[in-house]
């Protein structure tokens, strides 16, 4: 416990080590200015405004006397032209704002809740509107001497890089547990399970041991963070084999993630056709070992999850069979290109427009989890077959998706080789402050 302060400096830095380095090794990427903190620039350069530099706007101490900010909330049913009624605005000052046509169309769709301020002065005249439309965006509407002029006011969102890991146990058997452990959001877990859904498990293969870090962009706007972006770069150590994806933008604006090689982490089949989140844990699996209420032999993957979730297709492909029998249930089988073949049993329902010829993509839902057929509780029965011959997809070799262009490869290595590094570094010390300092440390 007594370390935990260093190691959180040890954090800090590796933080701002992080940050100088995207910033160096980033030049043309559009996060660029936004890691930089920039607070809104209000009135830069224009000498009538005495707005301070802050999205809260508020009446500056330097106003004149006879000038006055009016702040309000936009109220249910209220237009521009019945706020302008009620405190008192000429309709010809509604007029000539409202003459700036296009540009103020925005006024036009005011909402409830939403915050518009007026400068007017002792006589009533309207010298400035300001409309907050989003956290990010403001229009300012200024008098100047021959009538209105609008102009809108962007807030550069900062952009902070946050290191986190964490690690499967007893205690966080889920990588959902493991994930809330340190805090991270259910949005960036599912977005780290997307990242390796073809390449793990994580409904059935999570091991006490196995761990994983993440690096990933939590955006703030005036010191307040408002919502998380993207996550730059990631490891997952597994059933002792370590995978890793990073971020990549191409050069067309395409992003994706990649392997440090260069090679797509898109697959032809993702692991689980139940998603995780749904599936019971293997020792509840064993527990009501065995669903299949018969000695039929057993080639398939089991899922127990409950009745009615949604089950998807692994990989694209075209439906061949969607039939019910005694053994099986209601079941599909999918055709993927001449080799693969797919199969889906015990299903309480199919979904829409699932029909012998129909064509599936990958993660799309087929049917639903039952228990119809021989099962003795809700589950999925997967099956995945070779040249009509029962593997495991787990160890079976599959066709690669399209890997980083040639002629990106250069770009690719030079803007990932930092972050990996950044991400190496930061699992093989964070990791200590986990041991050390429990799990929720942050
Ligand atoms: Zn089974």
């Amino acid at each position: 416990m007594n370390s935990y302060p260093k190691s959180n400096l040890k954090i800090a830095l590796l933080l701002s080590i992080a940050l100088s380095v995207i910033i160096v090794i980033l030049p043309v990427d559009e996060r660029i200015d936004e890691a930089t903190p920039v607070s809104i620039e209000v009135a830069k350069g224009d000498p009538e405004s005495n707005t301070p530099k802050s999205r809260q706007l508020e009446i500056p101490q330097t106003l004149p006397k006879d000038e006055k900010w009016i702040h309000l909330k936009i109220r249910s049913g209220d237009n521009l032209a019945r706020i302008f009624q009620r405190e008192n605005l000429t309709a010809a000052d509604l007029q000539k704002v409202l003459d700036l046509g296009e540009e103020v169309a925005s006024l036009r769709k005011i909402l409830p809740g939403q915050e518009l301020s007026l400068k007017v002065d002792r006589s009533g005249a309207l010298l400035s509107i300001q409309y907050k439309k989003t956290a990010l965006e403001t229009m300012l509407i200024n008098r100047h001497s021959t009538g209105f002029e609008a102009k809108w006011i962007r807030a550069e969102p900062e952009r902070l890089i946050v290191f986190e890991s964490s690690k499967i146990t007893k205690q966080t058997p889920s990588l959902f547990h493991a994930g809330k452990a340190v805090g991270l959001s259910d949005n960036i877990i599912m977005k780290l399970s997307h990242i390796f859904q073809w390449d793990i498990s994580f409904a059935l293969d999570l091991r006490n041991g196995d761990s994983f870090s993440l690096m990933y962009e939590e955006i703030y706007i005036d010191g307040e963070k408002v919502k998380e972006g993207q996550i730059i770069a990631a490891t997952f150590h597994n059933m002792g084999k370590i995978h890793m994806g990073v971020r990549y933008i191409d050069l067309a604006g395409r992003s994706d993630f990649y392997t440090p090689e260069g090679q797509s982490m898109r697959k032809a089949f993702i692991r689980d056709p139940v998603h995780f989140s749904y599936v019971s844990s293997s020792f509840n699996l064993r527990r009501l070992h065995p669903i299949h209420r018969n000695v039929m032999p057993h080639r398939g993957i089991d899922y127990a999850a409950k009745s009615g979730t949604p089950v998807i297709a692994s990989g694209d492909g075209r439906v061949t069979t969607r039939r019910q029998n005694e053994s099986s249930g209601r079941y599909i089988v999918i055709q993927h290109g001449e080799k693969y073949t797919t199969k889906y049993l015990h299903l309480s329902a199919f979904a829409r427009g699932i029909k012998p010829g129909a064509k599936v993509q990958q993660g799309q839902t087929i049917g639903y989890v039952g228990s119809s057929g021989w099962a003795t509780g809700p589950h999925l029965h997967y099956e995945f077959l070779v040249n009509g011959v029962h593997r495991n997809p787990k160890t079976v070799s599959l066709p690669k998706a399209e890997p980083i262009a040639q002629d990106e490869m250069q770009r690719f290595k030079s803007q990932i080789r930092p972050l990996l590094a950044q991400l190496e570094l930061y699992r093989t010390t964070g990791f200590a402050r986990a041991l050390e300092g429990g799990s929720t440390g942050k």
